[in-house]
């Protein structure tokens, strides 16, 4: 893209922007979730920040990985201090694959951190898992949104036979996957809450190709 259509591409957002800042709080929302996209798209293809080839044409040494990726949060930490942010409290707590492919802001379009996010590959759950979930529901979470995801790699470790040897942990977990659920739901803390109308665990299916939320019926 040229200077031209650059500073075309800026003047449009401001002037969208300030349009929205006069019309609606919803229009303001919408608006901070175009930006932070517009902010993906630029950053989205330069090579010059990568901290790996995707294509594996050239190694780049794990050292040189962590010097830049130690410079780019003194960069992030740097904007952080000059512009920091409010805290919310966060009322969703969700469970995701490891998969990078899944990018927890993207689902809902709301940067402002109202989520406590645990990570494992497969979304499996252990009794760890299970007391995180309790402490954050302890912490005011009335949602739980229990995810897997399209094309999950655990889930294929799972079913391929010669894998299985190599993490047996890992398929013993995404085998007992539904049966942690169950036992996370008869927690009395869970229970309870869910009984009286506190608390709602709901589940979900993540296309991993749009990160479009499913969920279960
Ligand atoms: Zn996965």
């Amino acid at each position: 893209m040229n200077k031209t259509k650059w500073i075309a591409l800026a003047a449009g957002l401001a002037l969208v922007l300030a349009v929205a800042l006069l019309v609606s709080p919803r229009a303001e929302f919408v608006m901070g979730g175009a930006m932070v996209d517009v902010g993906y798209r630029l950053q989205d293809h330069l090579a010059a920040y990568d901290l790996g080839d995707a294509d594996a044409h050239h190694h780049i040494t794990p050292d040189a990985v962590w010097h830049e990726f130690l410079r780019q949060n003194d960069l992030a930490a740097g904007v952080r201090r000059v512009f920091p942010r409010s805290r919310y409290h966060p009322v969703v707590a969700m469970v995701a694959c490891m998969d990078a492919r899944i990018d927890t802001n993207e689902l809902t379009g709301d940067t402002r951190r109202y989520y406590y996010i645990i990570r494992t590959a497969g979304s499996i759950m252990s009794e760890r898992e299970e007391e995180m979930l309790e402490l954050a529901v302890a912490n005011g979470v009335e949602l739980i949104v229990l995810t897997t995801h399209t094309d999950c790699a655990a889930e294929r470790v799972a079913r391929a036979p010669e894998q299985r040897s190599h993490y047996p942990h890992l398929v013993e977990g995404v085998a007992e996957r539904e049966r942690r659920i169950a036992e996370f739901l008869a927690r009395p803390a869970i229970a309870e809450r869910i009984a009286r109308g506190e608390l709602q665990v709901r589940r979900a299916t993540i296309d991993t190709a749009n990160e479009r939320l499913v969920p279960a019926p």
